[in-house]
């Protein structure tokens, strides 16, 4: 089930920009809505019940609100990964490469070892998933520090793109709170998937 209050602040305010993007400026990615937050890090506390999470984690820039807000109301420690413009060679840290859909360019992502590892219990949090690139590089970054990635929460999944399919079959538990399965730019209509 979709999170009644997100989907109807989605069709309020939110501008389908084009049939691939979505923005959401006025309450999540540019100006940002707490409140909001509050109530979707709320769901995932209860969608994740039980879970023996002990880290909430994202990466920069646009998931950190969210996640801070997370680790508020699951009373976690946020870690973000970071854009990093320098490979880092002193072992410090663990690195991926992610390629943006928004700039359409790949980062070199970083998590300093200090912040995560083996017996971290992760909840990744981002607001978009589209194809799955940024979820992949976090779950890569976990991976390689031998952390357990408990769950994965989304604010807004795009379901017309391939990323939540792949990451359901891979079996990871994803809980995203909007799932748009179709939107169009000339009326602005979007919908949602019914569970
Ligand atoms: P992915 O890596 O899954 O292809 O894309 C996810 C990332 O791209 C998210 O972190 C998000 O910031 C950005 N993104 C993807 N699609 C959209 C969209 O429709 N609107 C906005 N505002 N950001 C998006």
């Amino acid at each position: 089930m979709g999170m009644k209050a997100l989907e109807d602040r989605i069709r309020r305010d939110g501008i389908v920009k084009s049939d691939q993007v979505l923005k959401v400026d006025s309450f999540i990615n540019h100006q940002m809505d707490a409140q909001l937050f509050q109530q979707m890090a709320r769901r995932w506390k209860l969608d994740f019940a039980g879970a023996p999470i002990n880290k909430i984690m994202t990466i920069e820039a646009s998931g950190i609100g969210i996640a801070a807000v997370a680790g508020l109301v699951f009373g976690l420690p946020v870690v973000f990964a970071k854009k990093s413009q320098s490979i880092n060679l002193d072992g410090s840290v663990y690195t991926t490469k992610i390629h943006s859909f928004t700039h359409e360019r790949d980062y070199d992502v970083i998590v300093s070892k200090k912040y995560i590892g083996p017996d971290d219990h992760v909840l990744i949090v981002d607001d978009f998933l589209a194809n799955g690139c940024a979820m992949t590089g976090l779950i890569e970054l976990c991976e390689a520090a031998g952390a357990t990635v408990e769950g994965i929460g989304v604010a807004i999944e795009k379901g017309f793109q391939p990323g939540g399919a792949t990451l359901r079959e891979r079996g990871y538990r994803l809980d995203s709170l909007a799932i748009v399965d179709a939107m169009d730019p000339v009326t602005g209509e979007i919908a949602f998937r019914k569970e």
